[in-house]
């Protein structure tokens, strides 16, 4: 997934950074990069929008249902296979 344009930090880079960086515990240097990224590449904004739904949800879900952590894990590869695809 590519907008075609050059970035200084490749895609793949801000995607592996996306989750940390949702969780706010990205280091402030790559916070940075990230954010500027965002601004300059729709396909990664779009993709970064997608998570941050997902990552909401499952924090709402996690809050009101005590689930085992394999299953939380299950659950967010399954999303996960669901926007890849
Ligand atoms: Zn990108
Ligand atoms: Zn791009």
């Amino acid at each position: 997934m590519s907008c075609g344009n050059h970035h200084d930090v490749p895609c793949v880079q801000i995607h592996s950074w996306m989750w940390i960086y949702l969780d706010n515990e990205l280091e402030q240097d790559s916070a940075h990069l990230v954010g500027h990224h965002l601004e300059e590449c729709p396909p990664c904004a779009d993709q970064f929008t997608a998570e941050r739904i997902i990552q909401t949800r499952i924090r709402q879900c996690s809050e009101t249902v005590q689930t085992p952590e394999g299953l939380r894990t299950r659950i967010f590869t399954q999303i996960q296979q669901t926007i890849t695809e």
